[in-house]
C-alpha cells in the first residue's frame, strides 16, 4: 500500500483568498470567482475594478493601488461604443432604405 498523503504531495494546492473582496489565488495565481478564468493581467484588472475602488489594507492583491487594469468607467465606455455604433448601423440602414425606395411607404 502506498501512502495517499505522499502520492498527492504533488498536487499540494494553495489557495488563498482575499479578506476583503473575497478574491481567490490558486497557487498563487489569480482566479476570478465564478467563470475560474484567469489571465497575465487578471491581479491588474482586479485592482482596477475591485481592490481600489473598494479594498483597504486587509487587500492581499500585490497589484492593490497599481492603475492600468481595466476599470468600470472602461467597461462601461466599451458597452456605450458598442450601443452607439449598432444604432448608427440602424439608422444608417434606415436611411439607406428611405434613399433607395422613396415611394414605399414606411
Ligand atoms: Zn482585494
Amino acid at each position: 500500500m502506498t501512502d495517499p498523503d505522499q502520492s498527492f504531495s504533488d498536487l499540494k494546492l494553495d489557495r488563498k483568498e482575499c479578506p476583503k473582496c473575497g478574491a481567490t489565488w490558486i497557487n498563487g495565481k489569480h482566479v476570478w470567482r465564478g467563470t475560474g478564468a484567469s489571465s497575465d493581467s487578471s491581479e491588474l484588472d482586479l485592482a482596477g475594478l475591485v481592490c481600489n475602488p473598494y479594498g483597504n489594507n486587509q487587500c492581499i492583491n500585490p497589484k492593490k493601488g497599481v492603475d492600468g487594469g481595466q476599470t468600470w468607467e472602461y467597461r462601461r465606455g466599451y458597452v456605450d461604443a458598442a450601443i452607439e455604433s449598432r444604432k448608427n448601423e440602424i439608422e444608417n440602414a434606415d436611411k439607406m432604405f428611405r434613399t433607395q425606395f422613396p415611394d414605399e411607404d414606411l
